[in-house]
């Protein structure tokens, strides 16, 4: 007997995920900072150890240790409340903004601890940029939504080279075709999927490294999410991406690696394509078959 329907003929139970059961689903939830799977990448952008975020006395996040790999997108995926976003804010510091967060842990963005006294948190978050759930363009033009970066970094000489970046950064992001004709008009005055084009091209003005984004396709509708989709996997041959997304079709269909987290916890790490099929920790399996969360 050796197909999944002949098992299923003969009544043999087969798990959501196609699987068989077996023995080797780890059970029991990990001790925190026991993720399953492997944390780390080879030559990383990002390595974070042991990170533990506090809200007051709310323990948001337990021991988290994982690496995030060059030109690659690393997707987190986990059920509401679980600390993917509080995770993702601490890799530009945006807790920093939270009154009452703290984090505690080591996070070395190429080697060097985002922490360190010596950080500047302004350049910190041009090297690595943000994209938000909400579209947000400045109230200001097309042009100038792109512009603003580049010129308070100071990476732009003159004019010319300004423009020269306001068109590339607007062409890496897809927008250029739709926009070149009406730079002047208010970045407000643009489609929710434009809009969101336009804060990616904004980010990426700035040369980044790594781009953060907060479940960037959830007030789109499902054309402009594709696009999304598309240009991040272009934008990936320069950056490192890391996404949080409630949709596992989309982090199965975006990512090469994928991080589950429940409570806090970082439970399991792995190739998508692996996390999906052949998850190692019950509570991942649970999650991607749709038993929880
Ligand atoms: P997720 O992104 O997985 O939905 P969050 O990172 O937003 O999860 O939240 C993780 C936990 O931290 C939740 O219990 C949430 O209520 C709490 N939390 C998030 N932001 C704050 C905050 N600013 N103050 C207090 N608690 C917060």
């Amino acid at each position: 007997m050796d197909t999944a329907i002949e098992m299923e003929r003969a009544g043999i139970n087969l798990k959501p995920s196609g699987r068989m059961p077996d023995d080797s689903v780890l059970q029991a939830p990990v001790e925190a900072g026991k993720t399953v799977g492997n944390i780390t990448v080879d030559d990383p952008i990002f390595s974070c150890r042991d990170v533990d975020v506090y809200y007051g006395e709310k323990h948001a996040i337990k021991k988290v240790g994982i690496d995030i790999g060059k030109n690659s997108v690393l997707a987190m995926i986990g059920p509401s409340g679980c600390g993917k976003s509080t995770f993702l804010r601490c890799l530009n510091r945006m807790n920093d903004t939270i009154p009452n967060a703290r984090v505690v842990g080591s996070i070395k963005l190429d080697g060097n601890d985002i922490h360190d006294k010596k950080q500047d948190v302004v350049q910190l978050r041009a090297r690595v940029g943000m994209v938000f759930q909400k579209p947000n363009p400045f109230p200001k033009s097309i042009y100038e939504n792109v512009a603003y970066g580049p010129r308070i970094h100071g990476l732009a000489g003159d004019r010319v080279e300004l423009d020269e970046i306001v068109h590339s950064s607007l062409q890496r992001a897809g927008l250029w075709e739709e926009v070149k004709d009406r730079l002047q008009h208010p970045g407000t005055s643009l489609s929710g999927g434009q809009q969101q084009r336009l804060c990616i091209a904004r980010t990426i003005a700035v040369n980044p490294e790594v781009i953060l984004m907060d479940e960037p396709c959830s007030a789109l509708d499902p054309i402009a999410t594709a696009r999304i989709e598309d240009l991040m996997e272009e934008l990936r041959q320069s950056y490192a991406i890391v996404i949080v997304t409630h949709s596992m079709q989309q982090a199965a269909r975006v990512s090469q690696r994928t991080a589950y987290f429940h409570l806090g916890d970082l439970i399991e790490v792995g190739e998508t394509d692996r996390i999906f099929t052949n998850p190692r920790h019950r509570l991942t399996e649970d999650y991607i078959t749709g038993r929880f969360g």
